[in-house]
Order: structure tokens, then sequence, then C-alpha cells
């Protein structure tokens, strides 16, 4: 039932200075960081964590949106906390994505108009959308001993 999630603030997120506002948000569901590093990607990694994209139509421009700047990549950890990230998170396409979510509050961009500009989808964050995924991503992203195990309050209180 615990699982550990990984989550990219991406360029337009740190860029835009929204980077202590969305981690309020996992904070605040009680979701335990147990990871956190600043991180400028290249293509070759991009193609690594992007490996079930590349070759799709969006994948260029989304490399590189992703290497345009730095990312904040987080580990989080929490009960079916794959599931529950994405719920933080919200959906791909913004315009879809309800209000109360970081793309629905954050950003309103549609695929009909990121795809008319030959631009990707900028909706602030990535996260894993499986378990397997999020175990693949973990490990390209983080090292064994970046990892790091702590109690919270939270698992006094709420888990
Ligand atoms: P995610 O798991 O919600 O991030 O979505 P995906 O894994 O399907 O896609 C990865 C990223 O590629 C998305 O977050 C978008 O930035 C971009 N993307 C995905 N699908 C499309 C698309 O159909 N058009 C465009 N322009 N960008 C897309
Ligand atoms: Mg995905």
């Amino acid at each position: 039932m615990i699982q550990k999630s990984l989550v990219l603030i991406k360029p337009d997120g740190v860029q835009r200075a929204l980077v202590g506002e969305i981690i309020k948000r996992f904070e605040n569901a009680g979701l335990k960081i147990t990871g956190m590093k600043m991180v400028w990607i290249d293509a070759d990694f991009s193609k690594k964590h992007y490996s079930a994209h590349v070759g799709k139509s969006f994948y260029p421009p989304t490399e590189q949106y992703i290497t345009s700047g730095p990312v904040i990549a987080m580990v989080l950890e929490g009960i079916e906390a794959v599931h529950t990230v994405r719920k933080i998170v919200g959906s791909t396409e913004p315009k879809n994505s309800p209000p109360g979510t970081i793309r629905g509050d954050f950003a309103h961009m549609s695929m009909a108009y990121a795809d008319g500009k030959k631009i990707t989808i900028k909706n602030l964050i990535h996260a894993s959308g499986t378990i397997e995924e999020a175990k693949k991503e973990i490990e390209l992203w983080f090292k064994k001993d970046e990892i790091h195990g702590y109690k919270t309050v939270h698992e006094v209180h709420v888990l």
C-alpha cells in the first residue's frame, strides 16, 4: 500500500516560481518527501526518461521543453502514492484538468493548441503513471543513498 512516486517540477514550474506552491500541495496531503534535488537534464537523459514516447510526434518539442531549464526532482512516499500524486497533479491536458489540481489551477493549455503550434503541452509537472513506471523512474533519477527514510508526524496521525 505504501508506494513511492517520482515527481518533477518541470522548467515552466521552476521559472514561474511555483516550486513552493506545488510542494506545499503534496506536503498538505501528507505525502513524505524522501528525495529531492535540482537537475538540468540533457537530450540523452530525456530519451531515457521519456523512452515510451521517443518517436511520437510530440516527442521532439517535449525533449526541448524538459531540457530547457532545471527541474526539481522528488521522490514522494505515501499510501497508494502513484495514484494520489496523479490525483493532485490532474490530467495531462491542463484544459481538462479540474480546478483544485496543479495543472488545472496553474495552466489551461489544450492538446489542440499545443499540437497546432508544434509545441509540447506545458503542464508544470511530471508524475509517474504506474507503479512499474515509478520504480523505473526513481532508479533513473536517484541513487539509493539520495533517498532517505525518516518518520514524519503524519505517520503518527494519518497513516
Ligand atoms: P503525463 O504522464 O500526464 O505527463 O503524460 P504523457 O506521459 O502521456 O506525456 C508526457 C508529456 O508529453 C506530457 O506531460 C506533455 O508535456 C507531452 N504530451 C503528451 N501528449 C501530448 C500530445 O498529444 N501533444 C503534445 N503537444 N504534447 C503532449
Ligand atoms: Mg506519463
